[in-house]
């Protein structure tokens, strides 16, 4: 019978969260989601000294933004807890002891000291100083010392560490969900330090014993942690524990040249590179990402459907998501990728949900002005221009025209539309459309065409410059709807305003 799935994502708590880390989380969630599982949140905090205030609410608060919410974990206990390492602290030495019970590891006095002798006398020989099977019998441990030396080192409280008994006569196989079969030569491995005098396990111990006893299925994790699966797997044998399944997932690479993905990539190139603003460093949400947006383009990056849909709501993510598509390469970063999904999800946005969001900025812009527009009308204006939006942002540049009259006209329309005869032309069409008695988009159109066939005038010679009168530019969507939302005072307005100062 197979398990019931349950993953963890186990993040340790030294910063802010990258976006690495959320595809991490979200590849957990996804696959937790798939088969009915859990997804367990566990925040590996037992290095105390690379601890960072606050890092952990800032991942709770990714996870939520990115709407991947977990299962159990910190806040949200569930049979398994405590989800901090740092609370789970009195379990760790147990299974050190255990260990050494069982002939799997040994407790280790080298000090520091006597350990770079090693080293460098090794390096004098042109060699690497592994802490293994090799040397182990040369150096000071329960190995090399009698029973009673060891007892009463440790009760003298002399500092130790509890070293793995790396096994080194076997190959050890081991099998990854994306990446097949691997072997290793155990010989080559070196006997890791999985508990501390000062009463903390490594993070390779308490991983193993916490995974374990949180009950995980599979471990799905970044490729980093590739290296340490070896001893995770030997360590699970030593136990005699079933180990979960495995997972690495391919490196975030940066969007050229070779490497990984940094936090300085996306200050020199201008892109988030964090979920949520953290100190100076602006964060997606804040940047006027929708988590919609980032939560698809970090799916697909370093996992495909097999077909070339790329457009994806997270539930169906969740039912096109499978390990076995999760790419073995480095999947490389694409700025310009993630813009395009936000453009994506904006347009899916409603106009009155964007023109909630887009009050906020015309509130700052407008000042008091801003009392004069009800929200139908934003809603309108929103309608009219979002198509050209890649973020809510965007969206005073394309639509600022609507709410108050252009206070320049771009040099370059100017010069290739204003002509001497221009403002003749356009103190006329105010007359016309002073005599207006409605002012919709269609009337108004209508009556500026038959006027200008009248007038024996060309378009070109009447609309771009009447649009220059009223945007302060070429830009901006059909001109008559621009026009009919101003309102007829305004649009002569701007025709008069524009004939006084070209
Ligand atoms: N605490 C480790 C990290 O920060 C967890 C690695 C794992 O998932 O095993 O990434």
């Amino acid at each position: 019978m197979s398990r019931k799935v349950r993953v963890r994502f186990a993040p340790s708590p030294t910063g802010p969260l990258h976006i690495g880390g959320v595809r991490t989380a979200l590849y957990n969630y996804l696959f937790a989601k798939k088969h009915n599982g859990t997804f367990v949140l566990r925040i590996e905090d037992t290095d105390r000294n690379r601890y960072v205030e606050g890092a952990e609410q800032y991942i709770i608060d990714a996870l939520t933004w990115c709407t991947i919410p977990f299962d159990e974990g910190p806040g949200k206990e569930g049979d398994y807890g405590p989800y901090r390492q740092s609370e789970r602290k009195h379990l760790y030495k147990n299974y050190a002891e255990e260990l050494i019970e069982k002939g799997s590891a040994y407790y280790a006095f080298d000090t520091p000291e006597a350990l770079d002798h090693h080293r460098k006398d090794h390096e004098a020989k042109g060699k690497t100083f592994i802490y293994n099977w090799h040397n182990r019998e040369k150096l000071t441990n329960s190995l090399t010392l009698t029973a009673e030396e060891t007892k009463s080192r440790i009760a003298s409280g002399e500092a130790y560490v509890v070293r793995f008994k790396m096994p080194h006569e076997e190959t050890v196989l081991l099998h990854d969900r994306i990446r097949g079969e691997i072997k290793i030569d155990a010989a080559l491995l070196d006997d890791k330090v999985l508990f501390k005098s000062d009463g903390m396990p490594t993070y390779h111990l308490a991983n193993i014993v916490d995974d374990h006893l949180m009950e995980i299925s599979h471990v799905i994790r970044g490729e980093e942690w590739l290296p340490s699966l070896a001893l995770h797997v030997q360590l699970y044998k030593a136990f005699g524990w079933t180990p979960p399944e495995f997972a690495h997932l391919p490196l975030i690479m940066k969007p050229t040249g070779k490497g990984k993905l940094s936090k300085r990539d996306g200050d020199k190139m201008g892109f988030p590179v964090f979920p949520l603003t953290w100190e100076t460093s602006v964060g997606y949400k804040e940047a006027g990402y929708f988590p919609e947006a980032v939560i698809n383009f970090l799916a697909l990056l370093g996992w495909n459907p097999g077909d070339e849909q790329e457009l994806f709501t997270l539930a169906e993510l969740v039912e096109a998501f499978e390990l076995e598509r999760v790419h073995k390469s480095g999947a490389r970063f694409d700025p310009d990728k993630t813009k395009w999904y936000n453009h994506h999800y904006l347009q899916l946005q409603s106009n009155e949900d964007l023109a909630n969001s887009y009050a906020s900025i015309l509130e700052k812009e407008l000042a008091d002005d801003y009392a004069k527009f009800t929200i139908d009308y934003i809603t309108t204006v929103v309608s009219l221009v979002k198509e050209r939006a890649t973020f809510v942002a965007d969206l005073w540049e394309l639509s600022s025209y609507f709410f108050k009259a252009p206070e320049s006209y771009t040099d370059k329309a100017t010069k290739k539309h204003w002509k001497e005869e221009t403002p003749n032309i356009l103190v006329s069409l105010a007359a016309v459309l002073t005599d207006l008695s409605k002012f919709d988009g269609a009337t108004v159109e209508t009556s500026c065409k038959e006027w200008i066939a009248e007038q024996e005038l060309s378009f070109g010679k009447v609309m771009p410059p009447l649009r220059l009168a009223s945007v302060g530019d070429l830009k901006g969507p059909h001109l008559f709807d621009i026009m009919s939302l101003i309102g007829k005072d305004e649009s002569i307005g701007r025709i008069n305003s524009a004939v006084a100062s070209l």
